[in-house]
């Protein structure tokens, strides 16, 4: 538990509080970049640090103050942390487990451009993450290759004005939102300006994981361009809702925001009809609406996190019969070549 006051949070089940900047770029660059620290943190004991070190030589640990302050102290199965905290398991090759499961490298026509779906085209606006989930299936995207420059930009931008059955313009990354308000309101502008586009959609994690993300810079850029703006968070568990992320949303609500989110599927971290029930309400009384409840993408690394097909549909069953119908998310599956997400 925490709460919050001007110029820090101060946890509630210890004395000690916890400095926090309240600038989202000084968080960002403060975040836990070091596995023997998040153990420390986390009050987990030196037993966990050859593991939490086999995974962190794959994908980097990275967790921001704000989210660590949600996590239960000396609980290794703390569904949160095992959302961050990198396992040996991610060594660990099962067939099937592939480091681009969705083929994004052959619907690529642009450096840092997909185009899978008619209508839309997601631009890869930010290299980089306030976290690093452990099931990602971006963990072993080239984005280096695919880092966006102004130049690149201006080609991407070029491509969607030569399209005009492109309608959408994704924001996505990495997270779109590490990138400066500065960049991101250049880039807003000119995609205004592309008449035959009408929306605007952000995937980010950044207002969940620091919600001082949602400032006055990110609301100027947000609420000046004419296009429909959604965004879709990613949150997996009721407890990553905090006051923090509460007040964020209803920010981007009052601006005009249509939030909606998608949450993957994950062993040891959602896959109970209770959690996932808390979570839909959670997230409504929030101002989203649960929109996508994904199945894992089957990338390496990330194989324990996999809950299989038949027990995913009988909670997504046992979810229906709990919930409101607009509080109960598509379970879907993402499928390389498919024109649209797969419902299972
Ligand atoms: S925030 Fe999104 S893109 Fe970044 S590591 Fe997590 S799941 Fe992947």
């Amino acid at each position: 538990m925490i709460t919050r006051s001007p110029n820090l949070l101060q946890r509630t089940d210890t004395t000690e509080p916890i400095a926090l900047s309240r600038g989202w770029q000084a968080q960002l660059r403060q975040a836990i970049r070091d596995p023997r620290e998040l153990l420390a943190r986390v009050g987990l004991d030196a037993s966990w640090l050859p593991g939490a070190e086999a995974g962190h030589a794959l994908f980097e640990v990275r967790v921001p103050e704000a989210y660590l302050t949600r996590i239960r102290p000396g609980d290794p199965k703390d569904p949160l942390l095992r959302q961050v905290l990198p396992l040996d398991a991610e060594a660990r090759a099962v067939p099937g487990f592939v480091d681009d499961p969705l083929a994004e490298a052959e619907h690529t026509p642009r450096r840092g451009l997909i185009h899978k779906y008619p209508g839309r085209v997601l631009l890869i606006t930010s290299p980089a993450c306030a976290i690093n989930c452990r099931y990602c299936f971006r963990r072993h995207f080239p984005y280096a290759e695919n880092s966006p420059s102004r130049e690149q930009w201006q080609a991407s931008l070029d491509y969607l004005r030569d399209d005009p059955s492109i309608q959408e313009a994704i924001l996505s990354g990495g997270d779109p939102l590490a990138s400066s308000d500065k960049r991101l309101a250049w880039l807003v502008e000119r995609l205004g300006d592309i008449g035959h586009l009408k929306r605007l959609r952000i995937h980010t994690r950044l207002p969940v994981v620091i919600p001082d993300r949602v400032d006055d810079a990110l609301l100027a850029w947000l609420t000046t361009t004419r296009l429909q703006t959604v965004m879709v968070l990613h949150i997996n568990h009721p407890r990553e809702i905090d006051a923090a992320v509460i007040e964020a949303c209803a920010r981007l609500k009052t601006a005009g925001v249509t939030l909606l989110n998608q949450s993957v599927l994950l062993r040891g971290v959602n896959d109970d009809v209770e959690t996932l029930a808390e979570l839909s309400e959670a997230l409504f009384d929030a101002g989203m609406l649960p929109y996508y409840l994904h199945v894992l993408d089957p990338v390496s690394g990330a194989a324990h996190f996999d809950v299989p097909d038949a027990d995913a549909v009988a909670l997504h069953r046992q979810l229906r019969d709990r919930v409101a119908g607009f509080l109960l998310p598509r379970l879907v599956r993402e499928v390389p070549g498919e024109r649209s997400k797969t419902p299972l």
